[in-house]
This record gives C-alpha cells, sequence and structure tokens, in this order.
C-alpha cells in the first residue's frame, strides 16, 4: 500500500515537474523569440534610418561639390555670388531637409546665405568645420558637430566642403546646414515606445542627434559606451542589450556602422517595455500552469485519500474477517465441548462412537467404552451445595482426563455426574487398567465426601468391549457399558466391571 501511495506520488511529482519545465521552456523559447523579433525590427529600423541619414548628407555633398566646382571656376566675387545665390535659391526646395546654404571666404565672412540676409560683420572663421578646411587640405565634405545658429539659435549640423583659388589656396568654405529638428521630426513619427530612443552618431561617438531631444546631450560623446567599446570593434552592424548610462533604463539597442561616411545609427527599445507582451503571455503560461499542477495536486490527493481509506478498510475487513473465523472455532467448539468440566459434550461422543465403530468395524481392532458415575454424588450436592458439587464434578473430570493418554480415546461427560470414555483399538484388559487408573487418580489425593461409606469422592466404572467382527452398534455397547456399571454399583461401588 506504501508502495502504491509512493508510486503515485511519484508519478504526480514527474507529472507536475514536466508540466513545470515544459512551461518554463516554453517561456523562455519565447522570450528568445519575441528578444529576436524586437532585434530584426531594430535592425531594420537601423537600415532605413542609416539610408536617411545617408542620403541626406550624400545630396548635401552632392550640392556643395556643384558649388565648389563654380566657385572655382567662376571665383567668388559679388557677380558670381549674385548668379550662385539664385542657383541655390532654386536647389533649396529640392532637399526640405536642409536650412540653409553659407558661402565663407578665406577669413570666415560670409560672402552669401541662401534664405535670408547676411548679418552684419559675420564671421564663422572660429566654427571647427572652418578651422578643418583652412588647415586640411582635404577636399573631401567634412560633416560638423551640432552647433547653435547664429542666425536663429536652432541646433543645426552642417555638412561642407572647402574651395580653393586659382593657384590652390584656400579661399574659402561653403556648408549646407541640416536643422537638426527635421531629424527629430522624422525620428518621432517613429513608435519605439516611452523607453525607446534613436540615436545619430560619428563613428568616435561623438552625438550628431538623439531622439527624445534633450538639450544636455548634444555635443555629448559617447565612446565609451558599450556600443563603440565592446561591439562596433569588430563588427558595424549588430544588437546589444545594456543599461544606458543617460538614463538608467535597460535598452535593446541595433546598430549599423555605414559603410562609406563616419556615421552610425543606433535604433534602441526598452527592454522591460520591449518585452511586456511577452511577460503578458509569461504570467498567463504560469497561471494556468499552476492551476494544472494545483489540479494535478488536488486529484493526487484524493487519489492518496481513496487509496487509504480502501487500504483502511481492506484491514478493517481482514480483522472482522478473523474475529469471524475466532468466533466460528469458538462456537465449533462450544458446540462439540461441554461448558462445565472442558471434555467433549454428548453429541461428540454420539459422533465419536459412530465413527469408532466403524472404523473397529473395518479394521477388526477391538474398541472399549467405560461408562463412569460418580457415587452417592446427590449426598455431595446437599451436603456442599450445587456450587461445590460444580467444582468436584471440574476435578474429578481433570484427574479421568489425565488417566486418556492416547491420541484417539475420548473422554466425554454423558450427561449428569456420569462421563464416558471412548479407547479405540483397546480391548478388555486394557480398558480394565485405564478404569483402574481412573479409580487410583481418585483415590491417591482424595476428595473428601463425609456422606459417603469411603470418606471420599468415589466412582464406579462399567467397562464394555467390541471386537472388530462384533454387529454391536453403539446403543448396544452403550447398553452393555451401563449394565456393567449398575453391576460395579451394586457390587458395592468405588469399583470397575467388565462387562
Ligand atoms: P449413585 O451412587 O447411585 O450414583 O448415587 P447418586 O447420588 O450419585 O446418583 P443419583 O442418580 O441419585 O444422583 C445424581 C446426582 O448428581 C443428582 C444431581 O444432583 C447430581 N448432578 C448431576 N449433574 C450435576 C451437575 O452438573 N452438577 C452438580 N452439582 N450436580 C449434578
Ligand atoms: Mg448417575
Ligand atoms: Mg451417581
Amino acid at each position: 500500500m506504501k508502495r502504491d501511495i509512493h508510486l503515485v506520488v511519484l508519478l504526480l511529482s514527474i507529472i507536475g515537474c514536466s508540466l513545470a519545465s515544459l512551461a518554463l521552456w516554453k517561456v523562455m523559447a519565447s522570450r528568445e523569440r519575441a528578444l529576436e523579433e524586437i532585434n530584426i525590427h531594430g535592425l531594420n529600423l537601423s537600415q532605413a534610418l542609416s539610408t536617411y541619414s545617408e542620403g541626406i548628407v550624400r545630396q548635401s555633398s552632392m550640392i556643395l561639390l556643384g558649388l565648389v566646382e563654380r566657385l572655382e571656376t567662376e571665383g567668388s566675387g559679388p557677380r558670381q555670388i549674385e548668379r550662385l545665390s539664385q542657383l541655390v535659391s532654386r536647389q533649396q526646395p529640392l532637399m526640405p531637409q536642409m536650412s540653409g546654404i553659407t558661402v565663407y571666404d578665406k577669413d570666415g565672412r560670409w560672402l552669401m546665405s541662401s534664405n535670408r540676409p547676411i548679418p552684419v560683420g559675420a564671421n564663422s572663421s572660429d566654427r571647427a568645420y572652418f578651422i578643418h578646411h583652412r588647415d586640411d587640405p582635404s577636399r573631401e565634405p567634412f560633416i560638423g558637430l551640432p552647433i547653435r545658429s547664429r542666425s536663429n539659435q536652432e541646433w543645426v549640423i552642417t555638412i561642407s566642403r572647402r574651395f580653393d583659388d586659382a593657384q590652390g589656396q584656400f579661399a574659402g568654405v561653403v556648408a549646407v546646414t541640416l536643422g537638426v529638428e527635421n531629424f527629430l521630426r522624422l525620428f518621432g513619427q517613429i513608435d519605439l515606445g516611452h523607453d525607446g530612443a534613436i540615436g545619430l552618431s560619428y563613428t568616435d561617438g561623438a552625438l550628431l542627434v538623439r531622439y527624445p531631444f534633450r538639450e544636455q546631450d548634444m555635443g555629448r560623446n559617447f565612446s565609451s559606451s558599450p556600443i563603440y567599446v565592446k561591439y562596433l570593434v569588430d563588427k558595424s552592424v549588430g544588437t546589444a542589450s545594456f543599461t544606458s548610462s543617460l538614463d538608467g533604463v535597460e535598452r535593446l539597442y541595433a546598430f549599423r556602422k555605414s559603410d562609406t561616411l563616419p556615421l552610425v545609427t543606433t535604433v534602441a527599445l526598452g527592454k522591460s517595455e520591449a518585452l511586456a507582451a511577452w511577460r503578458l503571455e509569461a504570467q498567463w503560461s504560469a497561471l494556468v500552469v499552476c492551476g494544472l499542477l494545483l489540479l494535478t495536486g488536488g486529484i493526487g490527493w484524493m487519489l492518496i485519500g481513496t487509496m487509504c481509506r480502501r487500504s483502511q478498510a481492506e484491514a478493517e475487513l481482514l480483522v472482522a474477517q478473523q474475529q469471524l473465523l475466532e468466533s466460528n472455532q469458538q462456537l465449533a467448539r462450544l458446540a462439540m465441548h461441554d461448558a462445565l468440566t472442558g471434555l467433549a459434550n454428548r453429541r461428540c461422543f454420539d459422533d465419536a462412537l459412530a465413527r469408532e465403530i466403524g472404523r473397529a468395524r473395518r479394521s477388526g481392532n477391538p474398541l472399549a467404552l467405560l461408562m463412569v458415575d460418580i457415587d452417592h454424588f446427590k449426598r455431595y450436592n446437599d451436603s456442599h451445595g450445587h456450587l461445590a458439587g460444580d467444582g468436584c464434578l471440574q476435578e474429578v473430570a481433570r484427574r479421568l482426563a489425565a488417566c486418556v493418554r492416547r491420541p484417539p480415546d475420548l473422554l466425554a461427560r454423558y450427561g449428569g455426574e456420569e462421563l464416558a470414555a471412548i479407547l479405540p483399538d483397546t480391548d478388555a484388559a486394557g480398558a480394565a487398567s485405564v478404569a483402574r487408573a481412573m479409580l487410583e487418580a481418585l483415590g491417591q489425593e482424595p476428595i473428601a465426601h463425609h456422606d459417603s461409606p469411603f470418606a471420599q469422592v468415589t466412582v464406579s466404572i462399567g467397562v464394555a468391549c467390541i471386537n472388530g467382527n462384533d454387529l454391536d452398534n453403539g446403543q448396544a455397547l452403550i447398553a452393555r457399558a451401563d449394565q456393567a456399571l449398575y453391576v460395579a454399583k451394586e457390587a458395592g461401588r468405588n469399583r470397575l466391571h467388565i462387562g
């Protein structure tokens, strides 16, 4: 039973563990899948934004290239500048992201500015892009860090080229200004959730634009960020997950370094926010699994309870069966034994006598019967009382029983104070010796009986015997033993007589 319960517990534990592991595996797999999807989404977005930014820079470079070509071939006199100004005003609507185009001479003075009149005494010789072109003969375009426009205080990024004079000497700079606001407007249209961010930086980590916009981030350098320290070292496209040093939010980053320009586009999603849908699904899964586990536990509990109850009922049934068996044995014993003396009763005697007579006939062996009667027992009762008479009867029975020792022998209470002994395979001489032993058993330690002529309890014994070939039945044998008993009584009692 205990083994069965252990098996049930083991089975339920296996089911529970399998269920929990399966659910955990499914939840973890779906988390991996969710992260993978977020990364793919981020990479695609970074690709699109990178293409957009590259396009703007490339377009600006193209415009600048045309202007430089013109300035270098036609010069930068007032008439040429005027014609240039007309060209620029035709080009500008073609590129709405462009805030303006400015031409500076070799000392940083403004020669031309699209859209607005030149401020008096305006000079940009201190700007980084101007210093870069003045000091660096490279004719490649230069992408400048975000600066505040001196004309309208807006944050702008500059794309600039230098132009040279006929002798190949530095003659000035042409710069396209791109409003940071334009980038922010586009980035703002992309739904990246509450914690999402988009960044456009130099490959050295200097930030150009970041959405959401924060004044204090402008001009910051993120070269110590894990993206630059760890990831961009050996690959130009990838994903990463870390906590932002800007606001302490853990984000999933997708980054892409431009193949041709020194630009890095970064798309970031708040990890917790991005995994919200997965978390909800995981919570539901956990709830369902907990429910199933509870159900399994409940069924197991009920099963074990039923098993315990059944086993208890079986044990009780077994006890009841045992008790019934014992009661039956007791009943059988009572049915065949005399309650007072504990000897076989009359019914048992009758059965045994019939059985032994049959056996004697079949075997041809002798069979003896002793009829024993206590002498003057009525007087004993009268003088000692009935209870003492009972005790005396018990004692006589005990002593006589001790004389009938062979297994097939049977001493029974025949009725009242009369006992009878069936002695199979015993002839008259053997029966007489048993009878004598009985007389002696009473004589050795006498039971006082003052109203008896012998002053002690004595018995008279009638002995009858048949041989195997006698045709006597039980009744005839009893009658003969009775007759012999009568003779013994008549002869003076306390003796035996063989009939
Ligand atoms: P006798 O020597 O001729 O056999 O005389 P007796 O008195 O023994 O014979 P009787 O047949 O006149 O009386 C038998 C008495 O045995 C009668 C009865 O009181 C007593 N008796 C029979 N059965 C029981 C018993 O179970 N308990 C007791 N105490 N007495 C019994
Ligand atoms: Mg009698
Ligand atoms: Mg008697």
